[in-house]
C-alpha cells in the first residue's frame, strides 16, 4: 500500500512537472508594430514568428498604422489576449510610456524593439544606431568631401532619428567647421514617410536653386523620396544619397547608381533575438542575465537601460554581393535594369 502511495505521489509529481514544462512552452508573445507597411518589418516579423514557433510559443500582433494613439489600445488588446511578454516597436517613444508602465505593473516583460522606450524596466534590443548614422555620412563624404549637404532625418518621435543624426554629425563636423561642407537644409520626416521626404527635398532644392551636392537620408524609404525629387530635376545619380535597411528597391538603386549606400541591419537576427529574449524574460530570467546584455544610458533622459546591440554593415556598389550571398535578396532583384 505504501509502495502504491509512493508511486502515486511520484506520478503526481511527474505530471506537475510535465505541466509546468508545457506551460513554459505555451507562452504568448504579443508584438506591437508601429508601421508595418514598410518592407523591413515583414522580415523582422518572419524571424520573430519562426523563432517563437520553433520554441512552441504563440505569436500575436497588432499594427498601429503609424498612429501613436492606436498603439496604446493595441498594447492593451495584446495584454487582454493573454500576452506573457511584449515586443514593442514604438511609433512615439514618449506616448507609448503609459502602456509600457501598465504592462510592467502587471508583470509582463517588455522588449523595446529597434527603437528606444526609455523605461528602465523595459529591455532595449536594437542595432547600434549612431554607428548607422556614421556609416551613412562616411559613405556620402567619401564621394563628396565638400559642398552643400541636405539632411533628410527620420521621424522626430523616434529616438533613432536623433541617434542617426548625431552619428552623421560626428563624421561631418570637422568638414562643416572648416567650411568645406555647408548644411543647406535639415528636416525631420513625419512618420518616416517617403512622400514627406520627397516634399522636404523638393523644398530644399527650390531654396538652393538646385545647388545640392549631397543628401544624407536616414533610411531607404526617405532616400527613395529624396531621389524622386532629385530625379524630377535631372539630378538623380549625380548627387550621392544614403539610406539604411537594405530594402530591395534601395539595393537596386545602388546597382543603378542613384543611391550611394544603404546600411544593412540583418533584421532576421534582430527578430530571432527579440523572440528569444521575450521568451526568456517571460520565463522569469532577469534582464541582466540575457546573453550579451550591457548597461547603456545614452538616451535623451539618460535612463540606465539593459540592452543588446547588433552590428550594422554598410552596403555600397562594391560589396552588394554580401547581401546576395547572405540570401537577403536575389541577384536578379538587385541587378534589375542594370
Ligand atoms: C528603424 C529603421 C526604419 C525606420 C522607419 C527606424 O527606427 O531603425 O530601420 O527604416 O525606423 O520605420
Amino acid at each position: 500500500m505504501k509502495k502504491f502511495a509512493t508511486a502515486m505521489l511520484a506520478g503526481v509529481a511527474l505530471s506537475v512537472s510535465l505541466a509546468s514544462i508545457a506551460e513554459a512552452k505555451d507562452k504568448v508573445v504579443g508584438v506591437s508594430w508601429s508601421n508595418f507597411q514598410e518592407e523591413r518589418w515583414k522580415t523582422d516579423e518572419a524571424a520573430i514568428k519562426a523563432a517563437l514557433e520553433a520554441a512552441g510559443d504563440k505569436y500575436i500582433s497588432a499594427d498601429a498604422q503609424s498612429s501613436a494613439a492606436k498603439q496604446l489600445t493595441d498594447v492593451e488588446s495584446l495584454i487582454a489576449q493573454g500576452a506573457n511578454a511584449l515586443i514593442i516597436l514604438a511609433q512615439d517613444s514618449s506616448a507609448i510610456g503609459p502602456a509600457v508602465e501598465k504592462a510592467v505593473a502587471e508583470g509582463i516583460p517588455v522588449v523595446g524593439y529597434d527603437r528606444l522606450i526609455e523605461n528602465k524596466d523595459a529591455f532595449y534590443l536594437t542595432f547600434d544606431n549612431k554607428e548607422v548614422g556614421r556609416m551613412q555620412a562616411k559613405a556620402v563624404f567619401d564621394v563628396m568631401p565638400e559642398g552643400n549637404y541636405v539632411f533628410i532625418k527620420g521621424n522626430g518621435a523616434d529616438p533613432n532619428a536623433d541617434f542617426l543624426f548625431s552619428g552623421q554629425m560626428e563624421v561631418l563636423k570637422e568638414a562643416i567647421d572648416a567650411g568645406k561642407i555647408k548644411n543647406v537644409g535639415e528636416a525631420y520626416t513625419d512618420g518616416w514617410l517617403p512622400a514627406n521626404a520627397q516634399k522636404n527635398m523638393e523644398q530644399f532644392l527650390t531654396a538652393n536653386d538646385n545647388k545640392v551636392d549631397a543628401v544624407v537620408a536616414s533610411n531607404d524609404g526617405t532616400a527613395g523620396g529624396a531621389i524622386a525629387a532629385l530625379d524630377a530635376q535631372g539630378l538623380a545619380g549625380s548627387v550621392p544619397v544614403s539610406g539604411q535597411d537594405a530594402d530591395h528597391a534601395a539595393l537596386n538603386r545602388i546597382a543603378l547608381g542613384t543611391q550611394t549606400v544603404s546600411v544593412w541591419k540583418d533584421s532576421r537576427e534582430l527578430g530571432k533575438a527579440a523572440a528569444e529574449i521575450a521568451s526568456q524574460l517571460a520565463d522569469g530570467k532577469k534582464m541582466e542575465d540575457i546573453p550579451n546584455a550591457v548597461k547603456w544610458s545614452d538616451g535623451p533622459n539618460k535612463v540606465e537601460m539593459t540592452s543588446v546591440f547588433l552590428k550594422p554593415v554598410p552596403i555600397t556598389k562594391d560589396n552588394l554581393n554580401l547581401v546576395i550571398d547572405a540570401g537577403w535578396v536575389s541577384k536578379d532583384v538587385v541587378c534589375q535594369g542594370v
